[in-house]
């Protein structure tokens, strides 16, 4: 009943006025029978002093016989005024300074029966009995007095009801003030709670929508008061979370955007191991389909790398690594905290090509390895035969023996050479020498240059060309070197007596090159792997007839760099075939 404001306002008020009623009128009724008495004793004390006239007139004798007790009463009766006496609520009394008894006085009635007071005593004992009893419901002073050889006391008693009517008064007063009060003090409340409690209500109303998150809404500051501050303090404070909740919505965001583009796997797990973020990398990588909170959990992703509670307790991260099928996966744990919160975060890191090129390049160190030291060790045996011989050889065998050292040398400097040419292709320090020249005729040069050595294999060549091939652009230098590997290639690998066709044509705007041959031809299974560095077929053969392995892998790296493509022909029938594709406006030129 007492929760809203308004009620607790009007229950102060309420409490206010009628403690201050209560204390007021204690006051008032106190201290009107206080003066009362102090009144009554003050007027005694004034008429009985020994001073005054009454006490002389008392005390006088006339020497007469007479009756004491009129002549007393008379005077007392003289003195009624000064002493207040009313015969209804104050009243005089003559006893006998012996007995008490009472003789005459102005109260006949309760005269006879007055009861023996303190006071009483005292002018029964010969003193002024003025002593006052406050928890006494009278008060009464007693004069001692000796006439005409008797003794008298004079007592004066007031039954107090004159206080008492008083005090019935002012308490009807004090509760009607206390009504009217109590009737005032509840409409200014109501009135004063309306004053101070709407703008609270206001307030109350805008913090629930703000808690609601409408943050629009700005109140109006109506007052300068405290209500007005904190009015003020309220919407700065909601702008402000306005601000801080934008600002974290937006860094959400692009967090949310970040884990969804982002190339590695990131999954999330709570402290009890269920999924609370995954982005779609990480699904691809793991092969699974990752819900949030859904049945899947770190033990089932992760649990055999290291389980929960390991991670949970590590400092930093922990690395692991993982094939999954054809990929291999680097994983990254580390735990996370937040408030009350936290739990782990794993990194999904592809690194599939990582790896494969970390194998292409040992693979490349040993075979570059492999293939100087096999000259290398021919030329050094046979020039130690021929030290040790020191020429105890025949002349015809030293020959044939040095021509093989010099061969062998000839064969180091071609791959140190073509080595060399990759390696300016990898670091990009090879420029390509662009400009515009006949493919045509550079078709016929190639054909021209190896005619001769296909003759001396007994193959027929053949040319093919369409007639008004353009002219294109590109280095012709390196083209030139690419064709030629890919013609000597065909005579290579094609036994004596075969047919070699070179055909060359327009599509678009690009130009092709197909270089035919019906030789030994490349199994299925080496197929793609032919441009790859020091890859051949046949490793005897290829070396045979001085080839280095590094031919098609340079021949394919000159054609990337002209955005052009070399590839093999799936044809049906015996022996090989390349096509060799450019763009006629050279590079960045293409369709
Ligand atoms: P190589 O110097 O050994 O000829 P290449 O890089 O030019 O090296 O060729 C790589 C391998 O591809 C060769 O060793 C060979 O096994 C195979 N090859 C290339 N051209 C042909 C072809 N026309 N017929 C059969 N096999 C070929």
């Amino acid at each position: 009943m007492f929760r809203s404001l308004h009620m607790k306002l009007v229950l102060i008020m309420v409490l206010l006025i009628v403690s201050l009623m209560t204390v007021v009128g204690a006051f008032l009724i106190n201290s009107v029978a206080g003066f009362y008495t102090r009144e009554f004793y003050s007027q005694m004390a004034d008429v009985f002093n020994e001073d005054q006239s009454l006490y002389r007139d008392l005390s006088e004798s006339t020497g007469e016989e007479e009756d004491s007790v009129a002549m007393i009463r008379d005077v007392l009766r003289g003195y009624a005024g000064a002493l207040g006496i009313d015969s209804r609520t104050r009243n005089y009394y003559i006893l006998d300074g012996e007995t008490a008894r009472y003789l005459g006085g102005s109260d006949d009635e309760n005269g006879p029966t007055l009861e023996i007071t303190p006071n009483l005593t005292a002018a029964l004992a010969g003193q002024y009995g003025s002593r006052s009893d406050p928890s006494a419901d009278y008060m009464d002073v007693a004069l001692p007095l000796e006439r005409g050889g008797e003794s008298y006391i004079i007592y004066i008693r007031d039954n107090r009801q004159t206080v008492q009517l008083l005090n019935a008064q002012l308490f009807t007063l004090i509760v009607e003030a206390l009504f009217f009060g109590l009737v005032i003090s509840v409409l200014l409340s109501f009135l004063l709670s309306k004053t101070m409690i709407n703008p609270i209500e206001k307030l109350t109303a805008g913090a629930r929508r703000v808690a609601a998150g409408d943050f629009s809404s700005k109140l109006e500051v109506a007052s300068r008061d405290e209500i007005g501050v904190l009015t003020g303090t309220f919407n700065e404070m909601a702008r402000q979370l306005q601000d801080t909740i934008r600002e974290v919505e937006n860094e959400r965001n692009k967090l949310g955007t970040l884990f969804l583009y982002m190339t590695d796997g990131v999954v999330a797990f709570s402290r009890d191991g269920a999924v609370i973020h995954s982005n779609p990398a990480a699904e691809e990588m793991l092969g699974r389909s990752i819900p949030i909170g859904g049945e899947v959990g770190y033990t089932d992703l992760f649990g055999d790398v290291a389980p929960l509670e390991e991670v949970l307790g590590v400092e930093g991260s922990l690395s692991a690594e993982r094939q999954a099928g054809e990929r291999s996966l680097e994983l990254l744990l580390a735990p996370f905290s937040g408030e009350g919160q936290g739990g782990v975060l794993v990194v999904v890191h592809d690194v599939t090509e990582q790896r494969k090129t970390e194998e292409m390049r040992r693979e490349f160190v040993a075979n570059v390895s492999h293939e100087l030291r096999t000259p290398l060790t021919n030329i050094r045996s046979y020039a130690e035969t021929l030290a040790d011989s020191a020429g105890s050889l025949p002349p015809e065998t030293e020959k044939n023996f040095l021509g093989v050292i010099l061969n062998e040398s000839d064969r180091m400097t071609h791959i140190v050479q073509d080595l060399l040419t990759l390696s300016r292709f990898d670091s990009g320090r090879s420029e390509l020498r662009l400009a515009p020249f006949s493919f045509e005729a550079a078709i016929r040069d190639i054909y021209n240059a190896n005619l001769m050595e296909a003759q001396r294999h007994g193959h027929t060549v053949r040319l093919e060309l369409e007639p008004g091939l353009p002219q294109i652009v590109g280095d012709r230098e390196r083209i030139l070197q690419v064709m030629m590997n890919v013609v000597s290639n065909a005579i290579k690998y094609t036994p004596d007596g075969g047919q070699i066709l070179l055909s060359a044509g327009r599509t678009g705007e690009r130009v092709w090159m197909e270089v035919a041959d019906n030789g030994i031809g490349i199994p299925k299974a080496d197929r793609g792997r032919i441009f790859e560095r020091f890859y051949r077929v046949d490793k005897a053969r290829s070396r045979e007839s001085g080839g280095t392995g590094l031919g098609l892998s340079i021949a394919k790296e000159i054609i990337d760099r002209h955005q052009g493509t070399i590839a093999l022909v799936d044809r049906e029938g015996p022996g090989t075939t390349i096509r060799i594709e450019l763009n006629i406006g050279g590079p960045d030129h293409g369709t």
